[in-house]
């Protein structure tokens, strides 16, 4: 089984349900020897009641004891997922070294300043003007940044949409998937397919619920060979979900490998 790297735990995550005993019964229990462990760390978050940091010496701290918890046979990967925004892009790159991590994540969770979880009006603009600033974004958060290894789910924009037929697409906005893979390859950092946004495009109906596969075509032309898969469980028991399918998707399309990232260095596994 390929690496899950994308998961949170209520001990880090503010909106994770999921303690870590449960999420290693879980890995065991579907024969994991290693997933990764990346909680929400955001800075200048708009106010919503939350605390989306934590303390980074104690999650230092904590992970050793995890690591003793999970035993020889499981593997834990120390990650952190930073949520992107222009005017914290420095402020990110300083963060991410100031403890020892594995992996470090980036996301693009808000729109225009927006956390669109909670406030949807973003939705009024048409989806392919929407999508396209969206992977604006990520190509964005890719240029800005450097001390990173992952960009996750550039599918998250469309995960609280209402219209069942807006889907994330190459040939809305090639130019900004162009920008956004150039940065990635030139930059040796991998992209992510997130499989929650698989299991959440089924969820609601979507017609497509896949990756688009003139995505990763165009990924894979441009010489990207890193690909990460992560679940994004928050919750006991969505740990890998749709793995399997994107694993034989990603085989469908031609790729052979997938990444995941050990005291910041990419190691790849066969699918
Ligand atoms: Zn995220
Ligand atoms: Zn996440």
């Amino acid at each position: 089984m390929v690496t899950d790297g994308h998961n949170h735990t209520k001990h880090f995550s503010v909106d994770a349900e999921q303690t870590i005993d449960e999420l290693i019964t879980s890995a065991k229990e579907l024969g994991f020897t290693r997933i990764g462990i990346t909680e929400h760390f955001e800075i200048d978050f708009p106010e919503d009641g939350l605390d989306w940091q934590f303390d980074l010496n104690e999650y230092n701290e904590t992970f050793k004891t995890w690591k003793k918890k999970a035993g020889n046979d499981l593997e834990l990967l120390k990650g952190i997922e930073f949520g992107y925004q222009t005017h914290v892009a420095s402020e990110i790159d300083r963060t991410a070294s100031l403890i020892p991590f594995d992996v470090v994540l980036l996301s693009v969770h808000l729109f225009r300043g927006k956390d669109f979880y909670a406030d949807r009006d973003c939705y009024k603009i048409p989806a392919k003007d929407l999508h396209k600033e969206y992977i604006g974004m990520m190509a964005e958060m890719c240029e800005n940044c450097s001390n990173f290894d992952v960009a996750a789910h550039y599918d998250y924009i469309n995960r609280y949409t209402d219209n069942l037929s807006d889907f994330v697409t190459y040939w809305e906005c090639p130019k900004e998937f162009d920008r956004f893979f150039e940065a990635l390859i030139s930059k040796n950092k991998a992209l992510e397919i997130n499989t929650k946004s698989i299991q959440k495009h089924k969820e609601r109906g979507f017609s497509r619920t896949l990756p688009d596969p003139d995505i990763l075509n165009r990924y894979r032309k441009m010489g990207g060979n890193m690909i990460c898969l992560g679940s994004d469980s928050h919750i006991k028991g969505s740990l890998a979900v749709c793995f399997n399918e994107a694993v034989e998707y990603l085989k469908s399309l031609g790729f052979t490998e997938t990444v995941y990232f050990k005291d910041r260095k990419p190691y790849f596994e066969t699918l």
